[in-house]
């Protein structure tokens, strides 16, 4: 349970005084919902009232505080003129601004005689000085408390600085003082203040160089947020190491049976990885491992090694895929080698119903099935193992932390393997999958071309066009990808089913369809005709990107590129260049596009490699842009900026991994005050592992 000394923090921001349902609402749009949230949302500029020069000084275009007696008011005459308000010094008059003003209240903020001290931009108007919508009126004796320095929040439509800075205020008065969880030694080498000190300095910068990420505040704070992220992924570690795991030693009888029934021969890292695996297979302690491979670099295949061997030890092993045609792919690839290993075979997905599938989930349960490859059809609650050893999580990037192990609940001290093709930024990989140990696929199977990337602008369409249907009459395949962002988008649908019709005119042959919101049935008949069949040209949504394998494929053609992530790119150009044909892809873009647009596809024409390719993507857009970073089930940061704070992540990590060896149950002298931190980035799960251990 969060403490008691947090409530005030995750009270919905209406607890703020001044903030009411209306300003609340905006206030989660930019922050969030709670007041932590809002104290989280941090400055990006400064505005400096300290300038206080007289009328005929004040330089129009310039924020400045004037003090000013009012001399007149001059209601609209019609509703869409503004309401203006004379004002002067010794030195000349001007004139505030207002538009759809109330007279009532500006009667009452600026009455005839009294003086006001006014702050604001001064604009010149037909020569005359002006200042619309003025940020601050005050009387004179309350100079004080708008001459300072102001910092500018990120707003959103109908959210005033002013309402924003004073629940801003607000929270920070209700920001309780907080017991320091940091090891002592290391506050005193950084000068670090306490947390709530270091809260109230970012939030009230005294010049543009305070909102630099490498303040002392900044980094403090960004240090909390890293810890609690490394804390959380080393408990999870602790909790799964703990649990007692299986030696799984196997006798090489069927791994040595697939391997010889490849086609080819494993690659160097292919081999090495491989050799990992077993070593924590055979260990006692459970397996945790991450394989991470660009796509096409042949995980599968390891992946089939280490179900074998638990297979080998007598035991079953499960692989889930994403989605049904991963799935589908990923059991066409074992089938052959399960078959010349002689193990017992099934694939489970949603689509299996019936009398079938309660005879696929009997033969597992009494172990008739070695192996079993599906979707996450094989979480459903009444799906039993005999005795499943060896759990492979193909997440690409779309499973969450806790999914990936909710499968090894479904045996006995379970090893479980997560395969990824998402080539992720070091950075990234630590904040995301600190908890796992890595091995990593490095280089490409031997025989794969390179593809030749070029980028075009959307108007030159029908030259793509014509390319196609010569590349066609060369019996090359293509892949035609349109962009589906949501799977509900009406209009990016009606553009895919569009192309489609289009293709197949100018193109004067069948052109297949594929996407997210077909029956599951129709989208394999479809890949199927395109993999295997007649069908020279699949548009497709980007549900291509997950998987698929289709040798034949040489051309993709990638329409809006500009709306995709990087990653998500390289994705998707990997569906091609896996046979020994040269490929090309052809990322079309909706113009004018911007620099850093520009930027990006030129990163692509220029490598192929997967890495560099994530870091220039996280270097240009930052880590929380990258990869659609929610749905990725990536960790987002608050106060922590990846690129600008690498070196605290690399110290949060030796921290957590030190205190966790010193205290893993967090009851000694910090213990209370690391159980703070946990729940104030919200590490509540991270927390519960404390107590069931
Ligand atoms: P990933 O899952 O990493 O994207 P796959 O495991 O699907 O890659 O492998 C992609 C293709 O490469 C498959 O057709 C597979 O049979 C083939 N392959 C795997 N390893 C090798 C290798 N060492 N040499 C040649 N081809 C390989
Ligand atoms: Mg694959």
């Amino acid at each position: 349970m969060r403490p008691e000394i947090l409530f005030s923090l995750f009270a919905p921001t209406t607890a703020l005084a001044g903030v009411g349902k209306h300003a609340a609402r905006l206030l989660e749009k930019v922050a969030g919902p709670t007041v932590a949230d809002l104290l989280w949302h941090l400055p990006t500029g400064i505005v400096d009232r300290r300038h206080m020069p007289k009328i005929a000084d004040a330089p129009p275009g310039a924020i400045v505080t004037l003090a000013l007696t009012v001399d007149a008011h001059l209601p609209a005459r019609t509703a869409r003129r503004p309401y203006k308000v004379r004002c002067s010094d010794d030195t000349g008059f001007l004139h505030l601004v207002f538009f759809n003003a109330r007279a009532d209240y500006l009667t009452k903020l600026l009455p005839v005689g009294a003086r006001r001290i006014v702050s604001g931009r001064v604009e010149l108007f037909n020569d005359e000085r002006q200042m619309t919508h003025p940020d601050h009126v005050v009387p004179l004796e309350e100079v004080d408390k708008v001459t300072g320095i102001e910092p500018i929040y990120p707003l959103t439509a109908g959210l005033t600085p002013r309402m924003l800075g004073k629940a801003m205020q607000a929270a920070l008065a209700r920001a309780p003082e907080l017991a320091e969880w940091h090891d002592p030694a290391l506050v005193a080498r950084e000068r670090w203040a306490t947390w709530h000190a270091s809260l109230t300095t970012v939030h009230a910068p005294a010049g543009e160089a305070d909102l630099a990420p490498a303040t002392t505040a900044r980094r403090r704070l960004a240090y909390d947020e890293l810890l609690a992220n490394q804390l959380a992924l080393g408990l999870v570690r602790l909790n799964q190491r703990r649990l007692p795991g299986r030696s799984l030693v196997g006798d090489g009888r069927l791994t040595r049976a697939a391997i010889a029934a490849l086609p080819f021969a494993l690659t160097a890292s292919q081999h090495t990885a491989s050799a990992e695996i077993a070593e924590d297979l055979r260990s006692d302690r459970r397996m945790l491992r991450l394989l991470q491979g660009d796509v096409g670099s042949g995980k599968t295949v390891v992946a089939l090694l280490a179900m074998l061997t638990a297979v080998e030890a007598g035991a079953q092993a499960a692989l889930m895929a994403p989605t049904e045609i991963l799935a589908r792919q990923h059991f066409a690839t074992i089938e052959p080698l399960a078959q010349a290993a002689g193990v017992r075979l099934a694939s489970l997905t949603g689509r299996d119903k019936g009398k079938a599938r309660t005879r696929l989930i009997e033969q597992l349960a009494t172990g008739a099935i070695d192996l079993v490859v599906g979707t996450h059809a094989l979480f459903q609650e009444d799906v039993a193992f005999h005795d499943l050893a060896v759990a492979v999580i193909d997440e690409q990037h779309r499973f969450g932390v806790h999914q990936r192990l909710t499968l090894a609940t479904k045996g006995k001290g379970v090893d479980v393997l997560v395969m990824t093709a998402t080539p992720i930024p070091r950075t990234l990989m630590m904040t995301a999958y600190g908890d796992l140990d890595v091995s990593r696929l490095t280089e490409k199977p031997a025989g794969r071309k390179p593809v030749d990337t070029r980028t075009l602008p959307a108007e030159r369409l029908d030259e793509v066009v014509a390319g196609v249907a010569r590349q066609l009459k060369t019996g090359a395949k293509v892949f035609w990808v349109c962009p589906l962002v949501e799977e509900s988008d009406e209009v990016d649908l009606a553009a895919a089913v569009d192309r489609q019709k289009m293709l197949e005119q100018a193109l004067a042959q069948p052109v297949g369809l594929v996407h997210g919101r077909m029956k599951a049935a129709d989208k394999d008949r479809a890949m199927a005709d395109f993999a295997e069949g007649e069908l020279g040209v699949l548009v497709a949504t980007t549900v291509i990107e997950v998987g698929v394998d289709v040798p034949a494929a040489t051309v993709m053609v990638i329409e809006h590129a500009e709306r995709f992530g990087l990653a998500q790119l390289h994705q998707l150009r990997g569906r091609i260049g896996r046979g020994d044909r040269p490929s090309t892809c052809l990322l079309l873009y909706q113009g004018p596009l911007g620099e850093t647009a520009r930027a990006r596809l030129e990163i692509l024409r220029q490598t192929e490699d997967g890495f560099r390719i994530a870091e220039e993507d996280l270097k240009l857009r930052g880590a929380g842009e990258m990869l659609g970073t929610r749905q990725s089930g990536m960790p987002t940061f608050k106060l922590a900026d990846l690129a600008a704070h690498e070196d605290l992540l690399d110290l949060a990590r030796a921290d957590a991994r030190h205190t966790l060896d010193q205290d893993p149950t967090l009851t000694g002298p910090r213990g209370d005050a690391l159980r703070v931190l946990l729940y104030l980035f919200e590490r509540d799960a991270a927390v519960r592992y404390l107590r069931s251990g």
